[in-house]
C-alpha cells in the first residue's frame, strides 16, 4: 500500500519541509501541520487508509464551501489513488513492479524501504505497510539541518580535502547527497558494577646515608549502580556501524512521537536488527565505559591492580526510533568514501578522497618552492 500526500488546494505533491516542521506543497505553498497518524495507519487495510486520508486533511479552520470543494476533489483523487493502489496491489500480487499513486508509473523499491522518491514524477512516496506493527518506530527526530546546510557542509569538507579528485565537489555529487531516517535503537540499561583489588602508596625518604622506601597496601572496592538511557545503536546492516556511532551525539529531547508524513520526502528503510540482536554489542560497549569510570575513580595510589571485576545490566527497555542523516558515498579507485552528516547538529564524519595525480601537483610545488629558496639562498652568498 503506497500513500502519497496530495496537497488539498491544488492537488500537487506535498513533502516534510525541514525548514517550516510541515507538509508543504511547493506548487502552491500549502502547508498542513504533522498530526498524530490516525489509528488506522497503524493497521493498514485498504478502506481504513483512505478514510484517514479525507481525515487528515479535512480541518475544522476550512469553509463549508472549501470544505466540499476539497472534498469531492479529494474523492476524485483518492478513488483514482485507490483504483491505482489498488492495481498496484494486485501487479505486485502477481509479482509485478508497483504503480506510483501519483503519475501510474512502475516503481522499485529495494525490499526494505519503507519511503522513497518516485523516479518520473519524484512524488515523496510512503510504502505505509512496511510501517506497521513492531517495524513502525515509536519515535522520530525530525532533521532541522536543510539541503543548503547539507550543501555547504560538503563544499568545506571537500575544500578540507585538497587534494580531491577534479569534479568531486561538483553539482553531480552536490545532487547525490540524500536525506535518510536511519534506524536506530535507544537502550536504557541498568548496570551494578563492582571492582575490587589492592593498591599501594610508596614513601620514599632519606634518613642519615639510608634511603627507606616504604609501602602502603590498600585494599579497594568500588560498588556502583549505573543507569544508561538512550544509548544509541544503528540497527540498519548497510549503514557503517563506526560512521554511524560517530554521527553521535544526537539530542534525543527534540525527538518527536513518530508519524507517517514525517518521512514524506526522504529515503527510508525497515531496520534490519531487533533490539536483542545488538544487544550484546550495546553491552560490551557500555560496559567498557562503566569499567573505565570505575576504575578512574580509584586515585591517589602510587599503583592499583585490580583483582576482580563483576558486573550484572538489566535491560530497561529498547526504543525502535529513526534519527535524520545527510549522505553520499562515492567510489573512487576501487574504495568507497564516505560522507555523512548529523541531520540534527551538523557535525560531519567522513575523509574525502585524495587524488594521485593532485598529490604528485602538490609535492611537485613544495619542492619548486625549496628549489626556489635554496636558489634564493645561493644567490644572496
Ligand atoms: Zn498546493
Ligand atoms: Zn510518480
Amino acid at each position: 500500500m503506497i500513500l502519497h500526500f496530495s496537497c488539498p488546494d491544488c492537488g500537487a505533491d506535498m513533502a516534510y519541509s525541514i525548514k517550516l516542521g510541515k507538509l508543504y506543497c511547493q506548487h502552491c505553498e500549502h502547508s498542513e501541520d504533522i498530526k498524530p497518524d490516525p489509528e488506522q495507519w497503524q493497521n493498514l487495510g485498504g478502506q481504513a487508509m483512505d478514510q484517514a486520508w479525507t481525515d487528515q486533511f479535512a480541518g475544522p479552520e476550512q469553509s463549508a464551501d472549501q470544505t466540499q470543494a476539497a472534498d469531492q476533489a479529494q474523492t476524485a483523487d483518492q478513488t483514482q489513488a485507490a483504483d491505482q493502489t489498488q492495481a498496484a496491489d494486485q501487479a505486485q500480487a502477481g509479482g509485478q513492479p508497483q504503480v506510483c499513486p501519483n503519475c501510474g508509473s512502475p516503481i522499485e523499491a529495494s525490499s526494505r524501504a519503507c519511503s522513497i522518491r518516485c523516479p518520473y514524477c519524484d512524488s515523496s512516496l510512503i510504502l505505509a505497510d512496511r510501517l506497521q506493527r513492531s517495524m513502525r518506530p515509536a519515535m522520530i527526530l525530525p532533521f532541522r539541518m536543510d539541503s543548503e546546510a547539507a550543501r555547504q557542509a560538503f563544499l568545506k569538507w571537500c575544500h578540507k580535502g585538497r587534494f580531491a579528485p577534479r569534479g568531486f565537489a561538483g553539482s553531480k555529487n552536490l545532487k547525490k547527497i540524500r536525506p535518510v531516517y536511519v534506524p536506530y535503537w535507544l537502550y536504557d540499561l541498568d548496570l551494578d558494577l563492582s571492582v575490587s583489588g589492592i593498591a599501594t602508596k610508596v614513601n620514599i625518604y632519606v634518613s642519615g646515608d639510608t634511603e627507606y622506601t616504604e609501602t602502603s597496601f590498600y585494599s579497594v572496592a568500588r560498588q556502583m549502580q549505573l543507569d544508561y538511557r538512550n544509548v544509541p545503536h544503528d540497527a540498519s546492516e548497510k549503514m557503517d556501524d563506526t560512521v554511524m556511532a560517530k554521527v553521535q551525539p544526537y539530542d534525543f529531547s527534540q525527538m518527536k512521537e513518530f508519524a507517517i508524513p514525517y518521512l514524506a520526502g526522504f529515503e527510508t528503510d525497515q531496520r534490519d536488527y531487533a533490539d536483542d540482536e545488538l544487544l550484546p554489542l550495546v553491552r560490551e560497549q557500555v560496559g567498557v565505559y562503566a569499567s573505565t569510570f570505575a576504575r578512574s575513580t580509584i586515585s591517589g595510589y602510587s599503583t592499583v591492580n585490580i583483582k576482580q571485576e563483576d558486573s550484572s545490566f538489566r535491560k530497561i527497555s529498547a526504543k525502535y526510533v529513526y534519527l535524520p542523516l545527510w549522505f553520499i558515498s562515492y567510489p573512487y579507485q576501487g574504495k568507497e568514501y564516505v560522507f555523512a552528516m548529523n541531520g540534527q547538529t551538523g557535525k560531519v564524519i567522513g575523509t574525502p578522497p585524495l587524488s594521485q595525480l593532485k598529490t604528485t601537483g602538490w609535492f611537485a610545488l613544495i619542492s619548486g618552492i625549496i628549489f626556489a629558496i635554496l636558489l634564493a639562498g645561493g644567490l644572496l652568498l
